[in-house]
């Protein structure tokens, strides 16, 4: 029962024997099929996750976070001790930041880094201890320094020589001190499986290696601060080892700089370790990239005679990335037939607004009927959302059982990261809630927005309509 490939379809594509199958890897350990071929995520049947809180659904599988979680931190460190230092894991909250999810980075030994003041408040509303927390961002404000000044933000990245001026002054009014790092550009940037290693790099994050020995002589002026070491974070969804190893061995040659004119006990070399969005990437075992990137840093710094700095790493998508499902229902099918093959376009109940990478990145993603198993052969299709645009696609690519139907619910594996953050209310639809599942239990960690919610802000509504339920409104009055 095999289709042949159609010229649509991308090379990396293959056509399924199953395409209801599960690839090992994209989807949460726990996700598996029922007797009835119904999807389970976290013990929870994806029917009943569906009818206590609707679709869109966000599923965040907390084992697997905390899995996760616990891999990343046990492989750094474990890398870390037998080259006779310390690793500490950050979360990236960018990737994706509530209270409970801070929690279980927490429980799990983790700290959490943010990089507004908005993630600043999630955190601390989290109880986290703002020693552990990491603050970033290249245009953190006057106000928002001032606060993390205030709570006793473990560590500030410092982004810009301005930065430092401001918190020249924060620090002198408040008479605190607080832990700074430098972050730098070390003119290497790494996606998936290649890096490219340029003099300067053009974007708007940290100095210029050549650049830093002036603005960190300038940290070391300043009372309130005190200069812990060098940040470098060269990239996001990236599979191998050799772009960490080359932006290591520059920023080491300016690490072994500044250790002529004091202590630097501390190196952070970031985030973004890629995982498998669908079954053709294939992300290094973490331990295998733990171990790589820190024997490439140990290696270094025998070569240049300096001690191993404690470590430090940033992941976010590698932590929450593969853990979340986005439920849908389908709502249209359309089979566009062209001059070299056919698509199905298949329709759902959200779309860029609650997953915007795929739009703006060119992301791919995978895609499998949920609320029960297909039949029939693997029809070349493409999940699209119902925003009034084009290029609202949530999946470019994916065959899907021929029998695929409106009403069926479909699940969108590896959308625990990037996707509730650049969420938006794109042609005024509501963000859907976000649950999380473990044991068989769910629990709402995001309630879902209402279009209430959504008119709520708009203050051309008289106040006395403002509570009014939306749904009850236009029809019966048209
Ligand atoms: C985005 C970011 C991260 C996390 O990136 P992932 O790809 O999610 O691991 C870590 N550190 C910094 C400074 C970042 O900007």
């Amino acid at each position: 029962m095999h289709s042949a490939p159609t010229a649509l379809a991308p090379e990396w594509l293959a056509v399924p024997d199953d395409p209801d199958d599960l690839a090992e890897g994209v989807w949460p350990a726990s996700a598996h099929r029922d007797a009835e071929g119904a999807l389970v995520l976290g013990g929870a049947p994806v029917a009943d996750l569906v009818r206590s809180y609707g679709t869109p659904l966000l599923v965040i599988d907390e084992g697997e976070v905390r899995r996760r979680a616990a891999a990343l931190r046990d492989a750094f460190e474990a890398a870390a001790s037998a080259h006779g230092t310390t690793a500490r894991v950050y979360y990236a909250g960018k990737a994706f930041l509530s209270t409970v999810v801070a929690r279980w980075m927490v429980e799990e030994g983790l700290n959490v880094d943010v990089c507004t003041g908005g993630e600043l408040q999630v955190a601390l509303a989290a109880s986290v201890e703002p020693s552990r927390i990491g603050f970033h961002g290249n245009n953190k404000s006057v106000t928002e320094l001032e606060s993390a000044v205030e709570v006793g933000v473990g560590t500030i990245i410092i982004d810009s020589a301005i930065e430092i001026e401001r918190l020249a002054a924060i620090t002198a009014r408040a008479g605190a001190r607080v832990r700074v790092m430098l972050r730098v550009n070390s003119g290497v940037h790494a996606e998936t499986h290649d890096f490219l290693a340029t003099a300067h790099e053009d974007q708007k994050f940290g100095l210029p290696l050549a650049d830093a020995e002036a603005v960190v002589a300038r940290i070391r002026e300043i009372p309130g601060l005190e200069f812990v070491g060098l940040h470098c974070h060269i990239g996001s969804q990236i599979f191998g080892v050799a772009g960490f190893r080359e932006s290591a061995s520059r920023v080491l040659d300016l690490h072994a700089v500044l250790l002529e004119d004091g202590p630097v006990p501390e190196l952070n070399l970031g985030g973004g370790f890629g995982i498998a969005y669908t079954r053709v990437d294939d992300p290094a075992p973490v331990g295998e990239l733990a171990e790589g990137i820190v024997t490439a840093v140990a290696e270094g710094c025998a070569a240049r005679g300096i001690d191993v700095p404690a470590l430090s790493f940033e992941p976010g998508r590698a932590i929450i990335g593969n853990a979340g499902v986005t439920l849908y229902e389908i709502g249209t099918i359309k089979d566009v037939v062209l001059e070299n093959g056919a698509r199905r376009y298949l329709s759902v109940d959200g779309g860029m607004s609650d997953n915007a990478r795929t739009a703006l990145y060119g992301a791919q993603y995978s895609a499998r009927l949920a609320s029960r198993a297909g039949d029939g052969e693997p029809v070349l299709s493409r999940v699209v959302g119902k925003h009034c645009e084009s290029g609202d696609i949530v999946v470019d690519h994916e065959y899907l059982p021929a029998d695929a139907a409106p009403g069926d619910l479909l699940a969108v594996p590896a959308t625990g990261a990037y996707c509730a953050p650049l969420s938006s209310n794109y042609n005024h639809v509501p963000r859907p809630p976000i649950v999380s599942v473990l044991d068989g239990a769910a629990r709402l960690i995001v309630r879902g927005e209402t279009v209430a919610d959504l008119l709520s802000r708009d203050a051309g509504i008289p106040e006395s309509d403002s509570g009014a339920d939306p749904t009850q409104t236009s029809e019966g009055e048209r």
